[in-house]
């Protein structure tokens, strides 16, 4: 697909020239789940995306979902000073990020579908869908967010799912889903299929936190990207731990569904914010590494060429 776009928050560019791609990252957020942990400072924010553009990042997708502090202006902000294409992403979190009462729970899956649909097609709420007769952000989202629990989905959890295959069915962009420690990866790949989408639209989030490498192989023998991010996650688990699951993967012959990510949810892992390992982890300190283990041109598919697939858009309303 040499003509393949994906959608930024300034515009359309070709899949191919976003080089290096963290696959989920956040550049501004707010949750109920982490409280003291928001940030939410545009200078800052830049400031760790230069950090990471120097580490050799090329483009960052923000997998910020409605509800959790997402702010189409300042993304396109930090895109516009620092120069690294921002993919930016609708549709919404598991449960435990929404305050009880929140309309995620209520609203029926048209609603959840239109306000998705929305994002993608004219520009990103400018703030949480607070106001729904507010005017949208020019900023375009790029791909759809969902979640789900813990071995579970909540009957919300899996409206919001539906409403996820909608918004992907009708505007040809990626569902990243985020599993709880990895678990539901099976079951998520099959209640998506059942709304009708095709196993290479969705990306399974977080899989490394349960990093059961004869799981992740049949999960990706089905077709859909799994999406590693605990490099850095020190107090869990050490590095060695994900270098040995991305190369068990691999040499279960599954190199092209792995796509990378950091997940810097919280304002405590950001360097501009005062904390660590930031952005620049990836690579600086773990690529290194994994080029050690799988070779240059492994690491350049899951950097380059596997994100590059995964987030284009695949409608010609595109
Ligand atoms: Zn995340």
């Amino acid at each position: 697909m040499p003509d393949a776009q994906v959608m930024t928050v300034t515009g359309l560019m070709p899949a191919s020239a976003l080089g290096v791609v963290d696959a989920h990252d956040h550049l501004f957020l707010r949750s109920p789940a982490l409280p003291g942990d928001e940030f939410e400072d545009l200078e800052r924010s830049a400031a760790e995306a230069m950090d990471g553009k120097t580490s050799g990042l090329g483009a960052i997708v923000d997998m910020t979902p409605i509800g959790l502090g997402r702010r189409p202006n300042l993304l396109r902000a930090v895109s516009e000073r620092s120069g690294v294409p921002i993919i930016a992403a609708t549709g919404y979190h598991r449960d435990a990020h929404y305050p009880a009462g929140h309309w995620v729970y209520s609203a029926d899956v048209a609603v959840l579908a239109e306000r998705i649909i929305r994002d993608l097609e004219i520009g990103m709420d400018p703030d949480d869908w607070t106001d729904p007769s507010a005017d949208p952000d020019p900023a375009r989202a790029g791909a759809i967010k969902a979640g789900t629990s813990y071995h579970h989905a909540s009957d919300a959890e899996r409206r919001r799912l539906e409403a996820a295959a909608i918004g992907s069915g009708q505007c040809g962009v990626p569902i990243l889903v985020h599993t709880e420690i990895g678990t539901f990866g099976h079951d998520v790949v099959t209640i998506l299929e059942g709304f009708g989408i095709a196993p290479h639209r969705i990306i399974l989030a977080h899989l490394d936190r349960n990093p059961d490498a004869e799981l992740h192989a049949e999960i990706a023998a089905r077709g859909v990207s799994l999406e590693y991010d605990t490099m850095g996650r020190t107090k869990y688990r050490p590095d060695s731990e994900l270098l040995d699951l991305i190369e068990a993967v691999v040499d279960a012959g599954h190199l092209d569904r792995l796509l990378l990510g950091q997940d810097l949810g919280r304002r405590s892992s950001l360097r501009a914010y005062g904390g660590g390992p930031g952005l620049r982890y990836l690579m600086e300190t773990f690529v290194p590494r994994l080029r050690r283990r799988i070779g240059e041109e492994a690491v350049d598919a899951i950097l380059v060429t596997n994100p590059a697939r995964a987030f284009a858009l695949e409608t010609a309303s595109a």
